[in-house]
C-alpha cells in the first residue's frame, strides 16, 4: 500500500478530504449507532460522480477498505471502517424533480426526509421507511419497506434507472435495457455492485394522507387482532407497530404509564372518507391512549425522528403469522429486559409489493406477510452482550416460523444469516453479477456477497483448518 499523501489528495478532489488532525474528524467518522467507534485513514466528502470514481480508484490502487456511506444508518456500521477510507455522499444532495412525468432524479446523499420534504413541496412522494434521517442511497438498495409500502410497493419498485461506479471506477447507467443484470442486483442486493451516485425515482400523487400513531394498550388479543385488522385493511392503509413499556412522552395519559403499549404508525394515502373508514377497526380494537391520526402532509411523518447514537440489539426476521402463543410470549418478554427501551417491530406487508414476482429483483420475499424485529436500545457499550443475548432469546421464541430476514435490518451476522435474505436462485444470481462487476470483492463492507473465487478459496481454507 502506497502511503497517502493526504495534501495531493486533497488537490485532486473536488470535495473535501478529512484526515485525522482536522478539527471535524470525530463528528465525520460518527455514524447513526453509537456502537461504531471506527478510526478511518481518511474521509472522502464526494461532491460529484467524477469525486465517486476518484475515491473508488484510490481505495482498489491503494488497497484501504472502502466504506460507502449516504446517510450512515447501517445496524452492521457498515458506512465506517477502520483504517480504512470512507466515501461520505451526503454532501450529494441534488434533485431534479419532473413532476409531470412522474419522475425524480436524486443523489444518493439525500435522506429520506430531504426528499420527501422536496417532492411533498410538489404533491408527489416515493416511498422510503419510518425515518427521514435514514439515507436514500441505502435504504433503496436494501429494498425499502416503509409508510407507502402496500400501496406503492417496496423503494426499489419505484425505481426507474441508476447511475452506478463500479470497481473499475467507471460510471455506468443502468435501467431495465442497459445493464440490466445489474439492475435487477442493485434492487435489493445492497452496496456490493459499486456505488450509485442517483437514482431515478417514480414520483406519486401523494399529499394530504391520514397518519399519525395510535397509541393502544398491548395485550395479546389485541396484538393479534391487530394483525388480522392489517391485514384485512385496504391496501392504502400500511402500519408499523411497535409493542413496548410506555414510553415518557407529554400527554401520556396515567393509565398508560407504567403499562406495556402498542404504538400504530400508520398512513392511509387516498381518499380522506374511506380513510376514516379504514383506520375505523383499529380506533375499535381498545379505547386508544393517544390518537394523533389526522389529516396532515405525507412528509409530516418524518418530523419526530429518533434520537442519534443509540445502541442497539436486533435480531430481524420474516414471519408467516403472529398467532396467540407468540403474542402472549411477546407481552410476558418484553418486561423482562432491562435495557432502557425494549420493544417488539411488527410491519403487516402485503398489497403492492407482494404482487412483483420473487424473481423480478433481489428483493425476494415478496409473499412475507409480517416483518418482526426484537430491539433493545442500551446506554453501555458493556451491556451489549446482555441485551442481544436478551434479543436472541425472544427471537428465538418468536422465529419458530421465521421465512427469511431483510438485508436492510441485519446487523452484522454472518454470512448464514445474509443468505436469509436471499433464497437460493436469487443468491446464485447476486454471486453470478457480482464476478461479473466486483470480481475482487472491493465493495464487501456491506451484506457481503463474495464472488465466486473467494468463495473457493475460504472453502480451501476451511477444509485445511
Ligand atoms: C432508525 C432507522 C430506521 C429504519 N427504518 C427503516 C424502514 O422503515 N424501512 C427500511 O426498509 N429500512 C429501514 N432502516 C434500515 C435502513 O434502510 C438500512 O440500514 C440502510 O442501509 C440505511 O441506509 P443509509 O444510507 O442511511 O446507511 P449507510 O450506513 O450510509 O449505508 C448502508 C450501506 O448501504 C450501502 N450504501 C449506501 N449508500 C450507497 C450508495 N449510494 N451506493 C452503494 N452502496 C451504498 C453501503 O454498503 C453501506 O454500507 C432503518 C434504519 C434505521 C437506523
Amino acid at each position: 500500500m502506497r502511503a497517502l499523501s493526504i495534501l495531493r489528495l486533497r488537490s485532486v478532489f473536488d470535495g473535501r478530504v478529512i484526515a485525522p488532525s482536522d478539527a471535524d474528524y470525530d463528528e465525520a467518522r460518527t455514524v447513526f449507532y453509537g456502537s461504531f467507534d471506527r478510526r478511518p485513514a481518511l474521509i472522502v466528502r464526494a461532491r460529484n460522480a467524477s469525486d465517486v470514481s476518484r475515491a473508488v480508484s484510490l481505495a482498489r490502487e491503494s488497497g484501504l477498505e472502502l466504506a460507502v456511506r449516504s446517510g450512515g444508518h447501517s445496524p452492521a456500521g457498515h458506512g465506517v471502517s477502520e483504517g480504512g477510507i470512507v466515501l461520505d455522499l451526503s454532501e450529494m444532495k441534488a434533485l431534479e424533480l419532473d413532476v409531470e412525468r412522474c419522475t425524480a432524479w436524486a443523489e444518493t446523499g439525500l435522506t429520506a426526509g430531504e426528499y420527501t420534504s422536496a417532492t411533498g413541496a410538489r404533491e408527489v412522494a416515493t416511498g422510503f421507511g419510518d425515518a427521514g434521517s435514514v439515507g436514500i442511497g441505502g435504504i433503496t438498495l436494501a429494498g425499502g419497506i416503509g409508510y407507502l409500502v402496500r400501496k406503492y410497493g417496496l423503494t426499489i419498485d419505484n425505481v426507474l434507472a441508476a447511475e452506478i461506479v463500479t470497481a473499475n471506477g467507471r460510471l455506468l447507467r443502468t435501467d431495465a435495457e442497459t445493464h440490466p443484470d445489474l439492475f435487477w442486483a442493485i434492487r435489493g442486493g445492497g452496496g456490493n455492485f459499486g456505488v450509485v451516485t442517483r437514482f431515478r425515482f417514480r414520483l406519486h400523487a401523494v399529499d394530504t394522507i391520514l397518519g399519525g400513531m395510535l397509541m393502544l394498550p398491548a395485550t395479546p388479543e389485541i396484538i393479534t387482532s391487530f394483525v388480522a385488522a392489517a391485514d384485512a385493511a385496504p391496501e392504502e392503509l400500511s402500519t408499523i407497530a411497535n409493542i413496548m413499556m410506555a414510553p415518557p412522552m407529554p400527554g401520556l395519559p396515567t393509565a398508560a404509564r407504567g403499562t406495556l403499549v402498542m404504538m400504530v404508525r400508520m398512513v392511509y394515502s387516498g381518499d380522506a372518507q374511506a380513510g376514516a373508514r379504514a383506520i375505523a377497526p383499529f380506533r375499535a380494537l381498545a379505547e386508544p391512549f393517544v390518537d394523533t391520526v389526522k389529516p396532515m402532509h405525507y412528509a409530516e411523518m418524518y418530523a419526530h425522528d429518533e434520537g442519534r447514537h443509540p445502541l442497539l440489539a436486533l435480531h430481524a426476521m420474516f414471519v408467516g403469522d403472529l398467532d396467540r402463543g407468540m403474542a402472549q410470549s411477546i407481552v410476558e418478554r418484553l418486561p423482562t429486559s432491562s435495557a432502557r427501551m425494549a420493544a417488539v417491530e411488527i410491519r403487516v406487508l402485503g398489497g403492492a409489493m407482494a404482487r412483483v414476482s420473487a424473481g423480478a429483483t433481489a428483493f425476494a420475499h415478496r409473499g412475507a406477510r409480517i416483518a418482526l424485529s426484537v430491539a433493545a436500545m442500551y446506554e453501555h457499550p458493556s451491556e451489549a452482550a446482555t441485551h442481544q443475548s436478551w434479543v436472541d432469546d425472544v427471537a428465538a421464541i418468536l422465529g419458530r416460523r421465521e421465512s427469511g430476514v431483510y438485508v436492510g435490518f441485519l446487523r452484522d451476522e454472518g454470512e448464514a444469516r445474509i443468505r436469509k435474505a436471499y433464497p437460493e436462485a436469487t443468491w446464485d444470481r447476486l454471486v453470478a453479477i457480482k464476478n461479473r462487476y466486483d470480481p475482487a470483492n472491493l465493495f464487501h463492507l456491506n451484506q457481503n456477497v463474495r464472488p465466486h473465487w473467494q468463495r473457493s478459496t475460504r472453502a480451501a481454507d476451511d477444509a485445511a483448518a
